[in-house]
C-alpha cells in the first residue's frame, strides 16, 4: 500500500505553528515511508476564507520547505463532485431530506437541555414519508447508525470508541444545496486515496461521523493520529497573546526554517536525549505513534536555541540565502557590499537571528546616518582625534588590506601613542560603523573596505572637528591624490 497523507488547512488566518507541526507531522510520515503529500485547502466557509490566507499558508509552506506531492486542490473547485455524492447517498437511503424548521429544533434543543442532555437531532425526518411540505427547502442529512460503536484505533490517543446512539444524523447539505464540512473532507479523504488522516486532535470528535459516512460510501476509512495541540507558558492554548504564532513572522523575526521545524518536530516528541535533527533525521527517526497524547508547551527560548544552533552551524550559502531576505526588507543591495558568505562568517557568532544579523550588517552596505547617541557619548572624544587622525593616514598607505596587515597597524598605532587596544578600537569602531558592537575590529574594516573605511574615518574627524571646535588646519589632513586599494 502506498502511504498517502495530507494537510488540509481552512485559509481562515495565517499558517500558525500548530498547523505547521501537523503538517510536518503528515509530510513526515510520507517521506519516511516513500509515499505522498497531499495539500488540500478547506475553503467552503466563504465567509471566512480568504485569497490572502491561501497565499500566507502557501508561502509559509515552501518557506518551511514542506513540499507537497499533489494539490493544492481546493474544495471549492469539488462543487459537483460533492453534489453527486449528496445524490448517491439520497438514492441509496444512507442520507435524506429534512423538513424541520429552526422553531421545530429550537424548542427540541432547549427541551433537551433542561433535561440536562447533550442537544441532538432526534430523526424526525429519518422515516419521512409523506410529501414535502410546500414552501419548504429542506437540508439533507447522513443517516448514521442506530447502534453499535465506532472504534477509532489512533495513532497516538490509541483506541477511542465512540457509541452510534451518542451520535445524530449530520446535516451534509445546507438547503442552498451547499456541502458542509465534515462531508467535504470524507469525500476528499476517499477521493484522494489518504491512507493516514494526522490531524489536530480538536477534530477526534468528529471522526466516528467521518467514519460512518466513509463506510456508507464503501471506503476503507483511513488510519488516524490527532495530535494534541500547543500550549502558552501559561497553560492556555497558543495564541497571539503568547507571541507569534504565525510560521510567517518567525521568519520575519530571524528564524530559519529548520529551526522552527526542528524545534516542532521534538515538541511532545522525543528520541533518547536527542535535540537537533537534520531533516534527514527527522525522516528516519520520527515515528507518529510515539507522539505524547497530552499538550505540548511552547518554549520560546528553546526555540531561539535551535535557531542560533542552525545559525552558527549551517553552510553559510545556506544562510546567505534566508539572510539576503533580511537585508532586502532593510533596503539593502548584498552585491553592494562585501561577500554575503563572509559577513556571515564573521557574524554568525553574535547574533540570535537573521534579524539581528542583518541589522547588525547594515553597515557594511550602506552608510549609517548618525553615530549611536550612547556608543558616540561615550568613545568619541577628543583624546581620541590624534590617534584616529594617525591611524588613518597608516591605513592608508598600507599595502594589504587583509585583517593580518590591519591588525599590525592598529596595534602599532595603539601602542606608538601609549593606549591599549581596546582604548582605540571602540572610538575606531563607532567612527566605522556607528555603534560600539562589531566584530573584531581588524575583520570588520578587512570586509567594509579600504573606501569605505577611509571615508569613515574622513567623516569621523570631521565629526570631532565639529564636535570638539579644532580648527581643521590643526589636524594633519588626509593624504591626497593616492589611489586607494580596497
Ligand atoms: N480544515 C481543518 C482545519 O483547518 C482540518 C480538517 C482535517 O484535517 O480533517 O482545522
Amino acid at each position: 500500500m502506498t502511504i498517502r497523507t495530507r494537510f488540509a488547512p481552512s485559509p481562515t488566518g495565517y499558517l500558525h505553528v500548530g498547523g505547521a507541526r501537523t503538517a510536518l507531522f503528515s509530510w513526515l510520515y510520507a517521506r519516511k515511508h516513500g509515499g505522498a503529500f497531499i495539500l488540500r485547502i478547506e475553503d467552503t466557509d466563504l465567509e471566512r476564507s480568504t485569497a490572502e490566507s491561501v497565499n500566507a499558508i502557501l508561502e509559509g509552506m515552501t518557506w518551511l520547505g514542506l513540499e507537497y506531492d499533489e494539490g493544492p486542490f481546493f474544495q471549492t473547485h469539488r462543487f459537483d463532485r460533492y453534489k453527486e455524492v449528496i445524490q448517491n447517498l439520497l438514492k441509496e437511503g444512507n442520507a435524506y431530506h429534512c423538513y424541520c424548521s429552526k422553531e421545530r429544533l429550537d424548542v427540541l434543543r432547549a427541551e433537551q437541555m433542561a433535561r440536562k442532555e447533550k442537544p441532538r437531532y432526534d430523526g424526525h425526518c429519518r422515516h419521512w414519508g409523506a410529501e414535502p411540505p410546500p414552501g419548504v427547502t429542506p437540508v439533507v442529512r447522513f443517516k448514521n447508525p442506530l447502534d453499535g460503536a465506532v472504534v477509532v484505533e489512533d495513532m497516538i490517543h490509541g483506541r477511542v470508541v465512540f457509541q452510534n446512539c451518542e451520535l445524530d444524523d449530520l446535516i451534509i447539505a445546507r438547503s442552498d444545496g451547499s456541502p458542509t464540512y465534515n462531508f467535504t473532507v470524507v469525500v476528499d479523504d476517499m477521493d484522494m486515496r489518504v491512507t493516514h488522516v494526522i490531524r489536530g486532535d480538536d477534530h477526534l470528535n468528529n471522526t466516528p461521523r467521518q467514519i460512518n459516512m466513509l463506510a456508507a460510501l464503501g471506503a476503507t476509512p483511513p488510519v488516524y493520529a490527532h495530535v494534541p495541540m500547543i500550549l502558552g507558558h501559561d497553560g492556555s492554548r497558543l495564541s497571539k497573546r503568547h507571541g507569534a504564532v504565525s510560521v510567517m513572522q518567525y521568519r520575519e523575526d530571524g528564524f530559519l526554517p529548520e529551526a522552527l521545524l526542528n524545534y516542532l518536530v521534538r515538541l511532545g516528541w522525543s528520541h533518547g536525549d536527542k535535540e537537533i535533527f537534520s531533516i534527514e533525521e527527522m525522516i528516519e527517526m520520527f515515528d507518529i505513534n510515539d507522539v505524547h497524547s497530552s499538550a505540548a508547551a511552547f518554549n520560546p527560548e528553546k526555540l531561539l536555541w535551535l535557531n542560533q544552533h542552525y545559525i552558527k552551524s549551517s553552510d553559510p550559502e545556506h544562510i546567505a540565502h534566508h539572510l539576503s531576505w533580511h537585508l532586502g526588507r532593510l533596503g539593502i543591495d548584498p552585491a553592494s557590499g562585501p561577500d554575503l558568505h563572509e559577513v556571515i562568517k564573521v557574524q554568525r557568532e553574535r547574533a540570535k537571528t537573521l534579524s539581528e544579523m542583518a541589522a547588525n550588517s547594515v553597515f557594511f552596505y550602506r552608510d549609517f546616518e548618525i553615530y549611536d547617541e550612547k556608543a558616540a557619548a561615550k568613545h568619541l572624544k577628543a583624546e581620541s582625534l590624534p590617534v584616529l587622525q594617525a591611524l588613518r593616514d597608516a591605513l592608508f598607505g598600507l599595502a594589504d588590506w587583509v585583517p593580518a596587515t590591519i591588525h599590525g597597524v592598529v596595534h602599532q598605532v595603539a601602542e606608538a601613542h601609549g593606549l591599549n587596544l581596546g582604548k582605540l578600537a571602540q572610538p575606531l569602531r563607532v567612527v566605522v560603523t556607528g555603534r560600539d558592537v562589531s566584530p573584531p575590529i581588524d575583520q570588520t574594516l578587512a570586509l567594509l573596505g579600504r573606501d569605505r573605511t577611509l571615508k569613515r574615518l574622513d567623516r569621523g574627524l570631521k565629526y570631532f572637528h565639529e564636535k570638539e571646535g579644532v580648527p581643521a588646519s590643526a589636524i594633519s589632513s588626509p593624504k591626497a591624490g593616492r589611489e586607494s586599494k580596497s
